[in-house]
């Protein structure tokens, strides 16, 4: 019984001398590749070059400082709770007396990683984050040899000093407006406490 029209007979025909010395085939693949010659290129040269990406790119994580230079994650853990692939791990610590210009709040993350092999950058961290700590960039993860070098600690997440990044680009406007708000928490939009 015939199920489908994509079976093919097949055939016994002796190969000619050309066809056991796949000159057809050579030739068929040759001429495949030279109309490649007069195409345009679908590959770029990474990292030199770049294709363009949208504003919203989620890309490698950022664990943002203060308008005072503080790091501005307490090691509350919502991110990691609400990481679906389980990628982030944290180790919290109290701040102590001189510290304040380190870390803004009482309590703050003495160790922060995130697996980057894991990571899917659905931004689920970012949107948890109660402190407006941590948000995804439009950078790449670098590629490496070595599995454990995917685990970024906050020697690699921690925004520099003197590298600041802007992280608003990516944002949609009514999330920019938002957060200009001052004193607002970052949850209140949801529990409906926002006037308009
Ligand atoms: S972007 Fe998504 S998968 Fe990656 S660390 Fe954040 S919550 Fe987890
Ligand atoms: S990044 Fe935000 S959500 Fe994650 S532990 Fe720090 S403060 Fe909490």
């Amino acid at each position: 019984m015939k199920l489908t029209n994509r079976s093919k007979v097949v055939s016994n025909k002796e190969q000619s001398l050309s066809e056991r010395m796949y000159l057809p085939g050579i030739a068929k693949g040759m001429l495949i590749t030279a109309s490649h010659l007069f195409k345009r290129r679908a590959t770029v040269k990474y990292p030199d070059e770049l294709r363009p990406i949208a504003a919203v790119f989620r890309g490698q994580h950022i664990l943002k400082r203060d308008e005072n230079g503080a790091e501005r994650c307490t090691a509350c853990g919502l991110c990691a709770v609400a990481c679906p692939a389980e990628a982030i791990t944290m180790e919290s610590a109290e701040r102590k007396k001189g510290e304040e210009g380190l870390y803004r709040e009482e309590k703050y993350a003495k160790t922060y990683e995130i697996n980057m092999l894991r990571c899917i950058f659905c931004g689920l961290c970012e949107e948890a984050c109660p402190k407006e700590a941590i948000f995804l960039t439009d950078r790449m993860v670098a590629t490496e040899f070595e599995r454990e070098d995917f685990i970024y600690g906050k020697d690699k997440l921690v925004e520099k000093v003197d590298k600041r990044i802007d992280v608003t680009k990516r944002q949609t406007i009514e999330v920019a407006e938002f957060k200009k708000i001052p004193g607002l928490k970052h949850n209140e939009l949801w529990q409906g406490k926002l006037k308009k």
